[in-house]
């Protein structure tokens, strides 16, 4: 097994988007929350969906959330993916508000329940940087 997952890396085309992915390569996630109303967004946006604030800050989640859907993708899109499929995708509503897309981790699909416990892992990437996933958390 490659010490490196198979993804392709993320190619943001914006630099809001940019300095999210610079965060997760870092091990860190982060959103962005209003500094008007303390509502948190994701994606990156200029403007708070709230009060419609331009002024915000990255701020630090702590990376743990509920199960809110997922879908089992069971042919791989991409050439990187032949060798992980069938692989869930989730979407965790976070502690923070904001609802965050990624693989499954540490779990078999099959037992995936809305509502579940998750937190987030950070796995490298060959060409640098870092994805985030989820994987169940106890309590
Ligand atoms: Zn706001």
């Amino acid at each position: 097994m490659s010490e490196y997952i198979p993804n392709p890396a993320p190619t943001p085309r914006h630099y809001l988007d940019e300095q999210f992915w610079e965060h997760c390569a870092k091990g860190v996630l982060a959103f962005q929350c209003c500094l008007d109303c303390e509502t948190w967004r994701h994606i990156p946006r200029f403007m708070c969906a709230h009060c419609g604030s331009e002024r915000w800050a990255w701020r630090e989640s702590n990376g743990r959330g509920t199960v809110y859907s997922w879908t089992v993708c069971h042919m791989p899109m991409s050439p990187e993916f032949e060798s992980i499929f069938p692989y869930a995708v989730l979407v965790v509503e976070m502690e923070e508000g904001v609802r965050m897309t990624a693989g499954l981790r540490d779990l078999d699909y099959n037992d995936l329940r809305i509502d579940m416990p998750m937190e987030v892992v950070f796995e490298p990437l060959k060409e640098g940087g870092q994805l985030p996933f989820f994987r169940p958390r106890g309590g």
